[in-house]
């Protein structure tokens, strides 16, 4: 029996090794990995790059205290703000931690101008933000909530696409609206341009922050460096974690210089967040999604992704309902439960994960080939071909 708490419902397959988009069990089977740790092995398994990288770090510092200068940081948050809409940076160690940094930054700023009753931060209903107690209650999820009251205040909710509840429910309490560009473990629902275009005008009007939780859809994923690229709009702060560290746990939190005026000495630490060997990685990381034609490619195969999954659609219009996502964030929405489907798809060495409203999430990594994108396709179809419901 295992000593691991029972929290995890995880499948009986383990892994020896891993090379790209590949991993290889430890029974002698090898796997297409499209789940990528979801989302973060952004550069595939074990690149040789990251290796490199990592060691070379791994020799000289692993860690030293916030209380010193870390340059290996200094150099990832400068390449961070001259590469986006941010002008400082917070490291953490993981998405949750990154976006209840978000939501003490909010509240911090609002306090530091004299309006600490404007604590409120408005999300979607549903929506995922991490696992902590204040992100729980951020997600207004019955079922990650239940069993952990007392309640932890200050989040409202709208509905995802509501336009109207949203306008209704800011108050002049609201200090943010904090929502996921791209719900991820909500079923991979896209927020369209226009109404992020909407949502930064509102925000400006009512006079509140704009957060954005990029921690699944950022770092390349969809083929810009942050999924809101597309739509030109420019938060006020922006959690990232998953894809930035490669593999090795990295959580951020990016912000403006309005949102980061109140983050004077002492409001926020981290024992780990933005050690030397983290930094390095990040960095590492950093070094080929910035490589010239690194995004511009993840747009062309994930658009023969799209292109194929669409063709499959097509040819099972009463399985397939939709085929979600932008560049290498996918859904398959299915009109039925997916659970058999993910089976039947592993018993074919192809791994994905669920998201909610039936929908398979199929996140390959961003250096995937089409050679290995064929391979999924034709796995796929031989699954719906031999799909009985
Ligand atoms: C995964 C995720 C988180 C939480 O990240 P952890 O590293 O698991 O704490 C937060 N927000 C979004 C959108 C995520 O996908």
């Amino acid at each position: 029996m295992s000593s691991l708490a029972n929290n995890y419902n995880r499948r009986k397959i383990a892994f020896k090794k891993g090379k790209g988009s590949f991993l290889y069990s430890i029974n002698g089977n090898r796997y297409l990995d499209f789940v990528q740790g979801i989302a973060v092995n952004s550069l595939g398994h074990s690149n040789s790059y990251l290796t490199k990288k990592l060691i070379k770090q791994a020799k000289k510092v692993w860690h030293v205290s916030n209380a010193f200068q870390i340059p290996e940081g200094e150099k990832l948050a400068k390449r961070l703000t001259k590469k986006t809409f941010a002008d400082k940076v917070i490291f953490q160690n993981s998405g949750a931690e990154a976006t209840e940094v978000a939501i003490k930054i909010a509240r911090r700023y609002f306090y530091s101008i004299g309006k600490p009753k404007k604590n409120r931060i408005l999300c979607i209903k549903n929506s995922f933000h991490g696992r902590t107690l204040a992100t729980i209650f951020a997600s207004g999820s019955k079922k990650m909530t239940e069993g952990f009251l007392p309640k932890v205040e200050g989040f409202d909710h709208f509905e995802f696409g509501d336009h109207k509840g949203l306008k209704k429910a800011i108050t002049n309490k609201t200090a943010a609206i904090m929502v996921e560009t791209i719900m991820g473990e909500g079923g991979i629902k896209v927020i369209p341009d226009w109404c992020l275009r909407d949502l930064r005008k509102i925000c400006n009007k009512r006079k509140i922050l704009l957060i954005l939780d990029e921690v699944q859809c950022g770092i390349g994923r969809t083929g810009k460096f942050f999924a809101f690229d597309y739509s030109g709009v420019k938060p006020d702060i922006v959690p990232i974690a998953k894809g930035i560290g490669g593999g090795f746990p990295i959580g951020a939190v990016l912000m403006n210089k309005k949102a980061a005026s109140s983050m004077i000495a002492g409001t926020h630490g981290s024992t780990f967040g933005g050690n030397p060997l983290a930094m390095s990685v990040g960095n590492a990381v950093l070094d080929q999604i910035f490589k010239k034609g690194f995004l511009k490619n993840v747009q062309k195969v994930s658009k023969y992704f799209h292109n194929e999954l669409n063709k499959i659609k097509n040819e099972y219009p009463k399985l397939i309902k939709e085929v979600r996502g932008v560049g290498l964030l996918i859904g398959l929405q299915l009109f039925h439960d997916q659970t058999k489907f993910i089976q039947k798809l592993i018993d074919n060495k192809l791994l994905t994960i669920r998201a909610a409203e039936n929908t398979i999430r199929i996140l390959p990594p961003l250096t995937v080939t089409k050679k290995e994108i064929d391979l999924a396709i034709k796995i796929i179809k031989k699954v719906c071909k031999e799909y009985r419901v």
